[in-house]
């Protein structure tokens, strides 16, 4: 199949206010190999052979690169608006103390419902760093994985796993019992005793991801990756993350790990190795540019910059999740100034609250101005974008086949309406796409050389029928209901337990 985008505007960094106008793309395949003025690229002398041609009517519309999302968890959306006011510490334990088990039907409809609002959006791409409340079985993932085949979007699923909790041996030694909390049994209890079972789960859980992704990665013509997703820094071993590298390159597939999302995070990853995450992480040799490091708010020493910048390991920014979590801002501009690629991404949907990239990239933006006093250090709206799409398209391993439109890279390319409210009267493009753009302008998107929303529709999936069952299936689950007694004083204890740490730090510990 091909298809022939005529008369349409490119978004283009070299042209006047950084757009091409009346230009003709042509995909061939999942591939871009020709973009010319329209009168040079027409219909009558076009020759690609016998493959049947779709024609796309571009007037009026901008062809930009689809926006790509570098870290959320799909399985949060059965939550979206459920919480605020919380922490990340006692968010976690109400999200772990109230979620219940998951289905493998769930974790296909959290996914569906991730992709429908992610393409209607112009959002091509994501990287879901997949959870579940309790022992991963194979099921579950097919079935996240089923949705993003079925949705046509790009994904990559990381499933999260753990193999120690340094923040509850700190919360020991500073006499808060999180042990026994909902989130602590949820993790199985992070006994000590226990140790040699917990090293044989994860030697089971990774045999069990070495098949899956044999079966998965780079399928449905490449759309498809299966990663690895070790849960966060103060959650493993460094056994456990240089096993999940091993495994990771015998794929050719990613790492994707939180990393010092909070201050709490940082302490305790402190106390318990005598170096900050980054340090130990590079000391180990586990930085490398197929790991991928949500959050990064706590990576704060130039000497910690340099590495992450000498190994090239791609820290993920989550603007919206970071403020309503009240985590932190993380260093975006000492990261861009020292060369490091960083993505962007929305985070799951119980701390984001939307899965839409136009709202990360705006706020990306521009929470940053706070924090410098020269405005020309301030975020421009082309570096926001370029880090949700060329950042995001290094996140999914795909530098330099992904992320522009442009000959030779793969056809991920959303068509937005110009004469929208919002887009009107077309200004500088990049500003107009971070600043003014909310995803409404969105009218066709086309992902891997495929049209998946034609005029404002989605062509793959049955949205009605999904969205029903989507909440038939929320009105059951456990979060819905009054929290029980003993979940609230755990959320009160794991809120202690943040605000000793908190004043520890603010102490300068
Ligand atoms: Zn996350």
């Amino acid at each position: 199949m091909a298809i022939l985008i005529e008369h349409v505007d490119v978004l283009d960094p070299a042209a006047p206010r950084s757009t091409a106008h009346d230009q003709s793309i042509l995909i061939e395949g999942n591939t871009i190999t020709r973009i010319a003025p329209a009168a040079e690229l027409a219909l009558p002398s076009l020759q690609i052979g016998a493959q049947p041609l779709q024609v796309i009517n571009g007037r009026g519309l901008l062809a930009i690169p689809g926006l790509i999302s570098a870290h959320t968890h799909s399985p949060e959306n059965f939550m979206r608006g459920a919480t605020e006011r919380m922490p990340l510490e006692p968010w976690l334990v109400w999200l772990y103390g109230t979620c219940g088990e998951y289905s493998a039907r769930d974790h296909y409809l959290c996914a569906a419902m991730s992709a429908i609002e992610m393409l209607l959006s112009g959002v091509t791409g994501t990287l879901d760093h997949l959870w579940h409340g309790g022992p991963w079985q194979r099921e579950y993932l097919d079935a996240a994985m089923q949705a993003y085949s079925d949705s046509g979007i790009r994904a990559a699923v990381a499933p999260m796993y753990d193999d120690h909790d340094y923040v509850l041996d700190v919360a020991d030694q500073l006499g808060f019992d999180l042990r026994g909390s909902v989130y602590g049994q949820s993790h199985g209890g992070y006994r000590p005793d226990r140790e040699d079972y917990r090293r044989g789960l994860l030697r089971d859980t990774l045999a069990m991801l070495d098949a899956w992704m044999c079966d998965w990665h780079r399928r449905d013509d490449g759309r498809l990756q299966a990663f690895l997703g070790p849960a966060a820094g103060q959650l493993v071993t460094t056994e456990c993350l240089q096993w999940s590298l091993a495994l990771a390159r015998k794929h050719g597939a990613g790492v994707h790990m939180h990393c010092v999302e909070t201050r709490v995070q940082d302490y305790c990853i402190r106390r318990v190795r005598g170096k900050t995450a980054i340090h130990w992480l590079y000391d180990e040799g586990l930085l490398s540019p197929e790991v991928t490091l949500p959050h990064s708010v706590w990576v704060r020493s130039p000497a910690d910059l340099d590495r992450l910048a000498e190994c090239g390991a791609i820290p993920v920014h989550n603007p919206a999740a970071n403020l309503k979590l009240g985590s932190g801002l993380m260093p975006m501009r000492e990261m861009l100034d020292r060369g490091i690629t960083v993505a962007l991404g929305v985070d799951g949907a119980c701390s984001s609250d939307n899965q839409n990239m136009f709202d990360a990239m705006k706020l990306a933006a521009l929470i940053h101005n706070l924090n410098h006093h020269d405005p020309q250090t301030w975020i421009s709206a082309r570096e926001a974008f370029e880090a949700c799409t060329l950042g995001g398209a290094a996140a999914l391993l795909l530098r330099e086949r992904l992320g522009r439109v442009r000959v030779g890279y793969l056809a991920d390319i959303v068509l937005l309406d110009t004469r929208s409210a919002v887009l009107a009267p077309m200004n500088d493009a990049y500003r107009m796409l971070v600043h003014c753009e909310t995803g409404s302008s969105v009218k066709h998107v086309i992902v891997n050389g495929r049209l998946v929303v034609r005029d404002r529709k989605l062509l793959t999936l049955d949205t009605d029928a999904l969205i029903a069952e989507f909440f038939e299936r929320a009105a059951r689950l456990p979060f819905r209901q009054p929290l029980d007694e003993k979940t609230r004083k755990d959320i009160a204890d794991a809120q202690a337990f943040w605000q000793a740490v908190m004043q520890r730090v603010e102490s300068g510990e």
